[in-house]
C-alpha cells in the first residue's frame, strides 16, 4: 500500500467517513430484487437454513488466530487450499449475489469451522453438498459440521449468500476497506488488512494462503476483472460471466475484483520486454492515452526480477479507479486511485512501490501483521533502488538522507518493528523500515546484501515468513551476528544515526 498522497486528503475522508453510521454492516435481510441470471452453479442455492438460536459449541467461539496485532482476524483448526467465488453482480440494484466455495483440510480434529465474514443474508451453507447449521457471531460466519473431521481430512464448505456489498471500517486505516463505489459506478475492493470479510467469506489472516478462481457475472457491456488470468467470458442473455484463475498461493487481503465501463488494455512492449503478460484495467480515456510512467512496467519488472529473483506470478498490472487517493498492491493486479495516476513524478514511484510488493508482501506474506515492515520496510527500499538504478547513487544518498531527516520531524514515532494496531501503516513502516534495509547493505555490503534478498525470496516464495527468518538469513549469508543492528534499527525508540558509506 501507499498512502503517502492520501495524507494530504485523510482530514476529507474522515469528515466523510464520520457521515457514516453503523461500524459493521447489519444483515441487509432478504433481497428483494430478482436475481440476474448465472451462467454457473456449483451447488442448489435455494435452500434456505434458518441460523440457530443457540451457538453451536464452545468451539464456534474461538475468536482467531491470535495475530499480535488482530488477534480476532483468521480462524483454527483447517487450513484453505482452494476458493471459487461465484458472484452476481446487479449495478442497477447494487445487488450481489454470491455462492464460495471453500476446499479446506482439518489441521486437528474438528466439528464446527468459523470463517470471517460480515453482512449479507445467507441463503444457504453446505458440506460437502450437504445442508448444515451455522450461526454467526463477532464477524465469525460458524459452520457445523455433518461429522468430527479428522486432522489431514478434506472437506468443501458452499456458502450462498445475497445483499448489497458495503465497505467497512479498518482497525487500521482511517478509511473504509473491502468493497468500494467510485463516482463513476466502478466497483472496487481494496482489503488490506481487514476488509476481506466484507465481500467473502474467508480465513482472514495472511498465514492461510490459498488459491482462487473467480467467475463473475456482469451485464454487457460492463468488464469484470479480478487477480490473476482471464480464462474466458461466457457470454448469455446479456450478461457476461468473467472467469479468471489465480493459480499461485495469495493471502486473503490481496483478493479483489474490479467491475465497471473499464478496458483491459494488453501492453504488449512491457509483456515482450519482462516475458510477463502484462495487461491494465483503465477506464477509456487513459486506455487511449496511456499514462507516461506506465509504459515503463516492462522495464520495472526487469530490473527488480534481476536483483530478486524471477516476477512470482504470471501477469500483472494496475487498476485505475476514482475515490481512492492511495494504491494498493493487490496480487497480479494493484489498485491505483486516479489522483495517484495524474501526479505524473509520483505515480513512478507507487508503480514500482506496488511492483515490488509482488516480491515482498504478495509472494513473501508475513506471518503476522506485527511484521508489516517486511512488505512496507521492503516496497519502500525498492523505490530507491529503482532511484539509484535511474537517476544514480548521489540521488540515492541525498534521498536516504532527506527521508532520515523526514522521519525525525514525526511526532510520536512507533519502531516499525513494533507498529501500533491502529496506524499499522505509520510512515516509521515505511521509511524506517527502508532504511533498516540501507544500514543493513553498509554493513555488510552490496554482495551479501543482495544475496540476502534473493534467498530471502527463494525460501519463502509462495509461502510466509517472519522477522526473525529475514535476519537468520542475513546472517546466514553474511556470516555475521546482526542482532544488535536490527535491534537497533527495528525495535528502538530513536531513529538511529545512518552509517557511514564511506569507503
Ligand atoms: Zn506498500
Amino acid at each position: 500500500m501507499n498512502r503517502r498522497v492520501a495524507a494530504l486528503l485523510v482530514a476529507a475522508i474522515l469528515v466523510s467517513s464520520c457521515a457514516e453510521s453503523d461500524p459493521l454492516p447489519a444483515d441487509p435481510g432478504p433481497e428483494t430484487a430478482a436475481p440476474p441470471p448465472s451462467t454457473t452453479t456449483l451447488v442448489t442455492t435455494t435452500t434456505t437454513t434458518t441460523a440457530p438460536p443457540v451457538p453451536l459449541s464452545d468451539a464456534t467461539t474461538r475468536l482467531g488466530l491470535g495475530d499480535s496485532r488482530y488477534p480476532e482476524l483468521g480462524n483454527g483448526g483447517y487450513d484453505v487450499a482452494h476458493y471459487t467465488v461465484d458472484l452476481t453482480f446487479d449495478p442497477e440494484h447494487d445487488m450481489l449475489s454470491a455462492l464460495v466455495s471453500i476446499d479446506a483440510t482439518a489441521t486437528e480434529p474438528v466439528d464446527t469451522i468459523s470463517l470471517d465474514f460480515i453482512g449479507f443474508d445467507i441463503t444457504a451453507v453446505k458440506v460437502d453438498n450437504e445442508s448444515v447449521d451455522f450461526d454467526r457471531s463477532n464477524g465469525k460466519l460458524n459452520v457445523r459440521l455433518p461429522a468430527v473431521v479428522a486432522a489431514g481430512d478434506s472437506f468443501v464448505i458452499a456458502i450462498a449468500y445475497t445483499g448489497t456489498p458495503q465497505a467497512v471500517p479498518s482497525q487500521a486505516l482511517p478509511f473504509e476497506v473491502g468493497w468500494r463505489t467510485d463516482a463513476a459506478g466502478i466497483r472496487y475492493v481494496v482489503a488490506e488488512p481487514d476488509g476481506g470479510r466484507s465481500w467473502l467469506p474467508l480465513n482472514d489472516h495472511p498465514s492461510d494462503k490459498a488459491t482462487y478462481t473467480f467467475l463473475i457475472t456482469v451485464p454487457e457491456p460492463l468488464v469484470a476483472a479480478a487477480n490473476g488470468t482471464l480464462q474466458e467470458r461466457i457470454t448469455d442473455l446479456g450478461w457476461s460471466t468473467w472467469v479468471w484463475e489465480s493459480t499461485d498461493p495469495m493471502a486473503s487481503y490481496l483478493a479483489t475484483v474490479v467491475i465497471g465501463e473499464i478496458e483491459i488494455v494488453v501492453d504488449e512492449a512491457s509483456s515482450a520486454e519482462s516475458g510477463v503478460a502484462v495487461r491494465n484495467v483503465l477506464p477509456a480515456d487513459l486506455a487511449t492515452a496511456l499514462p507516461i510512467p506506465l509504459e515503463r512496467q516492462g522495464e520495472m519488472i526487469e530490473f527488480f526480477a534481476k536483483l530478486f529473483g524471477s516476477y512470482p506470478f504470471d501477469s500483472y498490472g494496475i487498476a485505475v479507479v476514482g475515490d481512492f487517493e492511495a494504491a494498493l498492491e493487490n496480487q497480479t493486479l494493484s489498485i491505483f486511485g486516479r489522483s495517484v495516476v495524474e501526479f505524473p513524478a509520483f505515480f513512478e514511484t507507487v508503480l514500482v512501490h506496488e511492483l515490488a510488493h509482488q516480491w515482498f508482501g504478495n509472494s513473501v506474506t508475513p506471518a503476522d501483521w506485527g511484521d508489516i515492515w517486511l512488505n512496507e520496510g521492503f516496497a519502500t527500499y525498492a523505490e530507491w533502488l529503482w532511484l539509484e538504478h535511474t537517476r544514480g547513487r548521489a540521488a540515492y544518498e541525498a534521498t536516504i538522507g532527506g527521508e532520515r531527516n523526514r522521519l525525525t520531524l514525526a511526532a510520536d514515532l512507533q519502531p516499525p518493528g513494533d507498529p501500533l494496531a491502529e496506524d499499522l501503516f505509520s510512515v516509521s513502516v515505511y521509511v524506517w523500515g527502508g532504511l533498516t534495509l540501507h544500514a543493513l547493505r553498509v554493513e555488510i555490503g552490496d554482495d551479501a546484501f543482495f544475496e540476502t534478498l534473493q534467498t530471502y525470496y527463494a525460501t519463502y516464495e509462495n509461502s510466509i515468513a517472519t522477522t526473525a527468518d529475514f535476519i537468520a538469513i542475513a546472517e546466514a549469508v553474511s556470516g555475521s551476528d546482526l542482532s544488535a543492528l536490527f535491534d537497533q534499527w527495528l525495535y528502538s525508540e530513536v531513529v538511529p544515526e545512518l552509517p557511514s558509506t564511506a569507503g
